[in-house]
């Protein structure tokens, strides 16, 4: 019966990243709960990297699917022109009361690329409203990945990233180096001196570059390239769409270099990974440059399903999860629920152990998880092939001295139960926030034992 829509169906389906004409067929998934996928056969696997990054309170968590059952029967969706509602209000306040300081406005998109693509329109129109036009370009850098639409693709690295067939199809931009150093931080001085005339915004993921290569910078880096985009009038984007909500320790990675940008980019774990949205926060000084007479000074953009109130709904109840009680607010949309849900984590799947981390608040369940990867990780270190294990919050990176033969090693993981996407010459965990020592243990070791008998 399962196999019915699979084998129906998969002559339709085009696949994301992979190709088609070698790629292993993929594997039916029937249903997910915890931090488990089960598979129409019935095998579990352990899901190590959280449906891309997303299922930061593990899959189902009964909070979310209550707030969007409940939102289902309300209101569904309605247009965002003209018309307001209260999910996508309360998020926005939200939002704005726990992002770095000064972001005010947030504008809602549908998924991580499109909240790129309105950061970049945001810049760039910033700056024609205030009379400078000219500052059309964006500065970017090597290993970055921001998105698989156009303008995005154009701020990843040209290279290395999925879009280097595109490179010469998309704006040219200036991608430069991280500065690593006084030397090269004086160069990167010197260069945004130099083409600052005609830069719009300088656009990165803090603290740890994603798709693009899972590179980490320190916080003294980052902020360092804050303080030289500020001192030479560029808009400080930071893209947190894979960072955000605790990944890499604290809430946001910014707030561990002490900085506030000028525009947020917001995106996967944001509805804790139930449903597709995005957002984009500004800072009121952005904002104002809209604001006149001139109809043109507008911001022209608005996605169809802009600010989605399921998916809004889905963000506030993740939201709930992660500030259980807020002094002196009242931020749970159903006041009728019980305080006690908020206290417990995520909820067990049946018949799997509760995720057991000590510390009730995120970041020491961060840092316990960021010492088990850590810890556990440690040993790869010595295998052969390994050049580098390097731990942030909850992502874990084994990098490998080659390319990794990836279809030999995906059904390693997949007998061991554990689902882990190897690409390049990386194998990383960003696994659910609330998995369990013991789950998260199955997945390093499957790491450590596959990679030991590759
Ligand atoms: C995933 C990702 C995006 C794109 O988000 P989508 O929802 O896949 O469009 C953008 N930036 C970063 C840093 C990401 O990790």
């Amino acid at each position: 019966m399962t196999k019915d829509w699979y084998n129906e169906g998969l002559p339709h389906i085009w696949r994301p990243y992979c190709q088609m004409k070698t790629e292993p067929p993929p594997l039916p998934v029937v249903s997910t709960q915890g931090c488990r996928i089960t598979l129409a056969d019935g095998r579990e696997l352990i899901d190590g990297i959280a449906s891309w990054w997303s299922a930061c309170h593990g899959y189902n968590h009964p909070h979310i699917a209550a707030a969007v059952k409940k939102q289902l029967e309300i209101m569904p969706h309605v247009m965002f022109g003209g018309l307001a509602h209260e999910p996508a209000l309360t998020l926005a306040r939200r939002l704005t009361e726990i992002a770095p300081a000064g972001l005010s406005r947030v504008f809602f998109a549908d998924s991580g690329s499109v909240a790129v693509e309105v950061a970049l329109k945001m810049a760039l129109q910033y700056w024609r409203n205030l009379g400078k036009p000219h500052k059309d370009r964006f500065i970017c850098f090597k290993d970055g990945y921001h998105g698989d639409t156009p303008g995005a693709m154009s701020v990843s690295d040209p290279e290395k990233s999925l879009h280097k067939a595109f490179k010469n199809s998309v704006i040219k931009q200036y991608v430069l180096d991280i500065p690593a150093d006084e030397y090269s931080f004086a160069e990167f001085d010197t260069l945004l001196g130099g083409i600052n005339g005609n830069v719009a915004g300088l656009i990165i993921e803090p603290l740890v570059q994603g798709a693009g290569g899972m590179r980490f910078h320190s916080a003294d880096i980052l902020a360092e390239i804050h303080r030289l985009a500020k001192k030479h009038n560029i808009l400080f984007i930071a893209d947190e769409i894979a960072t955000g909500f605790y990944r890499t320790g604290n809430l946001f990675a910014v707030n561990e270099a002490g900085i506030a940008p000028d525009i947020l980019c917001l995106g996967k774990a944001l509805t804790g990974g139930t449903m597709t949205l995005g957002a984009t926060l500004a800072s009121e000084d952005v904002f104002s440059a809209f604001l006149g007479d001139n109809p043109d000074a507008a911001f022209m953009h608005g996605p169809t399903f802009m600010a989605n109130p399921l998916a809004c709904a889905a963000a506030n109840a993740s939201l709930d999860l992660f500030f259980p009680s807020p002094p002196g607010r009242r931020w749970r949309a159903a006041p009728d629920e019980d305080d006690a849900r908020y206290d417990t984590p995520s909820p067990a799947p049946s018949g799997h152990p509760l995720p057991k981390r000590e510390g009730k608040d995120w970041p020491s369940r961060l840092e316990s998880i960021e010492r088990q990867l850590a810890g556990q990780l440690a040993p790869c270190r010595t295998l052969p092939g390994v050049v580098d294990v390097r731990v942030k919050g909850a992502i874990g990176v084994v990098q490998m001295e080659a390319n990794i033969d990836v279809t030999a090693l995906k059904p390693k993981f997949i007998g061991r139960g554990v689902w882990v996407r190897p690409f390049r010459d990386i194998v990383y965990l960003a696994p659910p926030l609330v998995i369990s020592t013991e789950e998260l243990g199955m997945l390093t070791e499957a790491i450590h034992v596959i990679l030991r008998d590759a």
